[in-house]
């Protein structure tokens, strides 16, 4: 069996993880903290998780006596029900660059600790974190969504190899927001993505590079994705890799 690396514990890194160390693909999940796994919007959040994923297994222990999810508890229990599986390893570290093959393929990702870590598939699930800055008055930081640190190495690297990005910008200036701010951050261009589909259609936020075949896309990292469309395209992701690495498929 094929192994598959995951670069970001958002929704979207959490539930490809997830599906596939459950069909027994050899999978690591690498991300900048294990403090910040599964992170939703904002805490007490009013959402639905999409059915058949890990999300909808642990929300009722994340839920709260209004019916919305809390942050805390959600964290919790996704790290627990990720660590225990055992054909996934979650690492914690930042990857700041693809690794590639003689060929110029893509075989995995160069870190901060120095050794690539490999893998015959490769998916960024990186959310609003590439080139992230937070604007926030006169405040300018590196940061991503949450207020978490964004490092530019990564970004940078895709730039470096072609890849070509556009600017989105998420603007939070409503009910309660106070003071407003905004998260400035890169996303892969829609047409350097073949889509995923599944039964004919268009998964919305996830895609494999064009001209990268053993690379991947899911999440916000792909454009304007939702948690509950990021966790959705994560889950159906994981089936698509599963059925294409497994021993079968391989012959
Ligand atoms: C300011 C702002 C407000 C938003 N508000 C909402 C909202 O109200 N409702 C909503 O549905 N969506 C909202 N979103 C969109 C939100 O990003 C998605 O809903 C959700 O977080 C997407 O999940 P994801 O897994 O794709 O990405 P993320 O949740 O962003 O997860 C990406 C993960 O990758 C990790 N990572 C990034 N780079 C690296 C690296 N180089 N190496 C290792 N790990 C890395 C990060 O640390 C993070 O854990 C908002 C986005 C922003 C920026």
């Amino acid at each position: 069996m094929r192994s598959v690396l995951v670069v970001g514990g958002g929704a979207a890194g959490c539930e490809l993880a997830w599906g596939l160390a459950q069909r027994a693909v050899a999978t690591t999940l690498l991300t900048t903290s294990l403090d910040t796994l599964y992170a939703l919007p904002a805490d007490a959040w009013p959402c639905v998780p999409p059915p058949a994923t890990l999300w909808s297994e642990v929300a009722a222990e994340a839920r709260d006596a209004a019916g919305r999810q809390r942050a805390g508890p959600l964290r919790r229990a996704a790290k627990r029900e990720l660590e225990r599986l055992p054909h996934l390893r979650v690492v914690q570290s930042n990857a700041t660059g693809l690794a590639r093959g003689d060929a110029g393929e893509v075989v995995g990702v160069r870190t901060w600790e120095g050794p690539p870590v490999r893998a015959a598939v490769t998916v960024l699930a990186v959310g609003s974190f590439l080139g992230a800055r937070l604007t926030q008055g006169p405040a300018v930081e590196h940061a991503g969504r949450l207020s978490e640190m964004a490092y530019d190495d990564l970004r940078d690297d895709l730039r470096a190899a072609g890849l070509r990005l556009r600017r989105q910008t998420v603007a939070l200036d409503g009910d309660g927001i106070a003071p407003p701010y905004a998260v400035e951050h890169d996303v892969v261009e829609a047409d350097e993505l073949e889509p995923l589909r599944v039964g004919g259609r268009a998964v919305v936020g996830a895609g494999r590079a064009r001209r990268w075949p053993g690379l991947w896309f899911v999440g916000a990292c792909t454009g304007d994705v939702g948690i509950e469309t990021a966790a959705a395209a994560g889950r159906d992701l994981a089936a698509h890799l599963a059925d294409a690495t497994s021993p079968v498929a391989q012959r």
